[in-house]
């Protein structure tokens, strides 16, 4: 039996459901999590693609190209501007899940990992086994 987990975004016009545990997770400090937020990080919840089902609402996307000229892609409710996910060149088959949008208890899953710290915020101290100051991927471009 894979694990269901359902969330949404604040007006509760977009719902998803996930099958199973996500493939990856993580904090991310990046420019973009910040600004997409309106916070200090994002908190990224990796699914393929067949595990997350949108069940209702309507999506927007907004896609630009990173510095390191790859494609990013967030996708947001039409309503209320919730971010609920988001895809990343580098990882074609998979989704991102914001993670603050499950329904309680929302972080059902763990997070071992954060990246970009090159822009984290000062105050901010988490408990994480492994750090990055970009990501793997970036560290290269
Ligand atoms: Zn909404
Ligand atoms: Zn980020």
């Amino acid at each position: 039996m894979s694990e269901i987990h359902e969330g949404g975004c604040q007006c509760g016009g977009v719902r998803y459901r996930t099958t199973g545990q996500p493939h990856r997770t993580g904090v991310c400090h990046c420019r973009f999590c910040q600004t997409r937020t309106g916070s200090a990080f994002g908190v990224s919840v990796y699914f393929d693609a067949d595990q997350v089902e949108i069940l209702s609402g309507d999506l927007k996307d907004y896609s630009f190209t990173t510095d390191g000229g790859r494609r990013f892609t967030t996708r947001f409710c039409k309503t209320c501007g919730t971010s609920v996910f988001w895809t990343l060149e580098l990882f074609d088959d998979a989704i991102a899940v914001a993670g603050g949008t499950f329904d309680p208890p929302t972080f059902w899953f763990d997070v071992g990992r954060e990246i970009f710290t090159r822009s984290k915020a000062p105050f901010v101290h988490l408990d994480v086994a492994e750090s990055d100051e970009t990501t793997p991927g970036a560290a290269q471009e």
